[in-house]
């Protein structure tokens, strides 16, 4: 049922209009979980503040390659590695790149793309999907009971619906509202970000000074043979770590005066796009649940954008919860399978977390840090630990805790190529419409799962490939492999169908009476 459903009257005269998921925020993680939202038939809207879908400013870089996978699972990946650059992105400092080329996956890359670039993508397939968003309005409240949640809006308007989600960034109104502490650490540093013309050219690249690493750069790029190579002219984003960590709205003149400080010129900067300042500050919500009200991105957890792991990190919270929630929203799963969001994906941005805490420490300025860093960067340089790091940086190593067994358990399935009675087609190809797949790798029908036919794709399929995954190498191939919406392994066949039941049960309902 797509429709919306409006009644009116149930508060005054205030309008209300009934849904069954509000999403507070389109910035990428609002908009891939509205997505996910919509594929599986669930009516969603989106309230954002911002009058449309332009960005201020920069922002993201990019796409890591799980994230690129998870776009290529839903069949919209080239529609952004058609805009964007491949390259070896990843890299655990500036100047320690993780090659990862040599990955057992179809993106052994990353994507330099910005973000405004990223959302527009994004807001055009979920517009394709019909789903409604509500630009210029933004959430200001909510109650919830037993039935539903409140939202109300900046417009005097409210929407009634089963879940909120707060997608609504590292301010989020949605998480303070619902009282889900934030705990973490204060920043330690904080940097100037801005997007200037200059009428001179400015020093491109990466300087440290005492007070710690700057940069300047081209927004319009282009990478040739794994360079980056800037056109002459052109807006210049500015990074400009300050001395001491900065509390008040950053000015112009700030920036010229930190430009001064470290390159004793200020290059003519005028006509700003951009002026305004990051921090290393590390929270992450103590929940991400409270009853109906979820949260994800960066409303779930911030921290320092070294790496380029925030974004990335909200879209794969979306995908996870998108497929849960519709299920429970359809009433085929119980809500207890929405623990299992925080479950999985706290720890990730955790781990996230502490590594940025990392790289921040690793970056600051200071004699013994840089001796430190020489020790890490040789670290990295040796092939396992190069593997090891790379494969958490582009998030390819994501393994959701689904208990012991076969290594494929919890972790994304590979992309392979299958081999059907009809056709070959990959992996990722069966998961466009988010909707779950047990692969019968052995004997064709020998897999009955009839009371789950309404939810479950069965494909019976021929792979004669190596199972190989990242960091971990071969594994031994199986005979059976039930996959999640997500991409990640709910269960895995060795030649028995022990488990497969509890599996299909616990992660896609109870089976349909016949
Ligand atoms: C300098 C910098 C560089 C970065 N580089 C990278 C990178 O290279 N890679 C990477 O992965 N990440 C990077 N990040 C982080 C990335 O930008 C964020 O993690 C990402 O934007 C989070 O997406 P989100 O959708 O969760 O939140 P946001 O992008 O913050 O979106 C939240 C949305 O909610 C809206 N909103 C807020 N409050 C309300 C309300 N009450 N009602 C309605 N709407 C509301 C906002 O207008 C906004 O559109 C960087 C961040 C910075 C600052």
């Amino acid at each position: 049922m797509r429709a919306l459903l409006s009644t009116h009257g149930s508060s005054g005269d205030v309008a209300m209009t009934e849904h069954a998921v509000v999403i507070a925020g389109a910035g990428p993680t609002g908009l891939m979980l509205a997505g996910e939202l919509a594929l599986a038939g669930v009516v969603v809207t989106i309230v954002e503040r911002r009058a449309g879908q332009d960005l201020a400013g920069a922002r993201a870089g990019g796409l890591h390659s799980r994230t690129i996978e998870v776009l290529d699972q839903r069949g919209i990946a080239d529609r952004f590695l058609s805009e964007g650059q491949v390259a070896q992105v990843a890299a655990y400092l500036p100047g320690m790149p993780l090659d990862i080329s040599d990955f057992p996956t179809r993106h052994n890359y990353g994507l330099g793309l910005w973000q405004n670039h990223i959302e527009r993508i994004l807001a055009g397939w979920v517009h394709e999907l019909g789903v409604p968003i509500r630009y210029g309005s933004e959430v200001t409240g909510f109650a919830q009971d037993d039935t539903g949640v409140d939202v109300e809006l900046s417009d005097g308007q409210s929407l009634r619906a089963q879940y909120l989600v707060g997608c609504d960034g590292g301010r989020s109104l949605v998480r303070k509202a619902a009282g889900i502490e934030f705990p973490g650490w204060d920043p330690t540093t904080s940097a100037l970000l801005a997007e200037v013309e200059m009428t001179e050219e400015p020093e491109l690249g990466i300087r440290r000074t005492p007070s710690g690493m700057h940069a300047l750069g081209k927004v319009e790029y282009e990478f040739k043979d794994g360079e980056v190579v800037y056109k002459p002219g052109g807006t210049v984003g500015v990074m400009l770590t300050e001395s001491h960590v900065g509390t008040s709205e950053p000015t112009l003149r700030d920036l010229s005066e930190g430009l001064i400080a470290v390159y004793g010129t200020d290059y003519g900067i005028h006509s700003p796009t951009l002026i305004t300042r990051f921090t290393d500050m590390t929270r992450q919500a103590a929940a991400y649940r409270d009853r109906r009200v979820l949260l994800a991105g960066d409303a779930a957890h911030v921290h320092s954008p070294v790496g380029g792991q925030g974004l990335n990190t909200g879209v794969q919270d979306a995908v996870n919860l998108g497929w849960k929630l519709a299920q429970v929203v359809h009433r085929t799963a119980p809500e207890s399978l929405l623990d299992t969001y925080h479950a999985e994906r706290h720890p990730v941005a955790a781990r996230v977390l502490r590594n940025t805490m990392a790289q921040v420490a690793l970056m600051r300025a200071d004699d013994r840090i840089e001796a430190l860093r020489d020790t890490v960067s040789e670290l990295l340089s040796m092939d396992e630990p190069r593997k090891r790091f790379a494969a958490m940086m582009s998030g390819l190593d994501i393994h959701y805790d689904l208990g012991g067994g076969h290594p494929l358990l919890g972790r994304r399935v590979p992309d392979l190529d299958l081999v059907t009675a009809n056709v070959r087609l990959r992996v990722f190809t069966l998961l466009h419409t988010a909707r779950p797949v047990l692969l019968n790798l052995g004997e064709p029908g020998g897999f009955d799962i009839a009371p789950w036919a309404d939810r479950v794709q069965l494909i019976d399929a021929e792979y004669a490939g190596p199972w190989e995954l990242p960091a971990i190498g071969t594994v031994t191939a199986p005979t059976g492999v039930l996959v999640r919406p997500d991409g990640h392994v709910a269960w895995v066949g060795d030649q028995t169908q022990v488990g497969l039941v509890d599996a299909l049960t616990a992660w896609f309902g109870l089976p349909t009476a016949a």
